[in-house]
């Protein structure tokens, strides 16, 4: 029974190939969950850099919105709008001082015009359309108001900007309202950049030719 004697060994021989085939298709099958794994883990990976394109885009919606908002706010550098009065704010500028009596001043303190507080060399818009009567840097009729300009209307009024930082009409010009005719400033009597802006019913302005220009827009 020598075949006896020799089959054991090849039934050994093959239960260890078995056990090798067993191990070999199980490392196979780790490697195949292993390339699942890292191809899931590759999904992932898109995902993330999907959700990252995804935000950048986010972001750069983010930048056009801003960017849509300075546009707006370049075309908003146009002079404010007509309210019905026919005159209209000569600046974007807030309005720092009121006409009329100041406070914690006496009756000497009136004050003739209305202040508008901005940034140096911001522009200054004709209020009305009109003929530029006075551009000039102080003297009268225009004392204390630095560089000045002063538009005659065809209503009889006059508008006057005072202390600006430039001019950029001349005596004669005819402007259209809305018109840049100078940037803001602190020449003259003046402690800080501001846009002093009366309405006169006269050229020479003074006690009873003065108008609240805050009656107007
Ligand atoms: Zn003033």
């Amino acid at each position: 029974m020598p075949q006896k004697k020799l089959k054991q060994p090849q039934k050994k021989a093959s239960a260890a190939a078995e056990k090798q085939r067993k191990l070999a298709a199980k490392a196979t099958k780790r490697t195949t969950e292993d390339i699942v794994k890292s191809s899931e883990k590759t999904v992932a990976h898109i995902d993330k850099v999907s959700e990252t394109t995804a935000s950048s885009t986010e972001k750069e919606n983010v930048i056009v919105a801003d960017k849509e908002t300075e546009a707006s706010e370049l075309e908003e550098v146009k002079p404010p709008a007509q309210t019905g009065s026919g005159y209209i704010r000569p600046t974007l500028a807030p309005i720092t001082s009121h006409y009329g009596a100041r406070e914690g001043l006496d009756a000497s303190g009136f004050h003739k015009g209305t202040d508008f507080g901005g940034a140096p060399g911001s522009p200054i818009y004709a209020s009305k359309s009109g003929t530029v009567v006075i551009a000039q840097n102080d003297g009268a009729p225009v004392s204390g108001y630095g560089m000045a300009t002063l538009i005659q209307h065809e209503d009889g009024n006059y508008t006057l900007y005072a202390h600006q930082s430039s001019q950029s009409v001349h005596v004669g010009d005819k402007v259209s309202q809305g018109q840049v005719i100078g940037g803001m400033g602190s020449t003259g009597q003046s402690t800080g950049t501001h846009l002093h802006f009366e309405i006169r019913t006269s050229m020479y302005g003074g006690e009873g030719n003065l108008l609240n220009p805050e009656l107007f827009f």
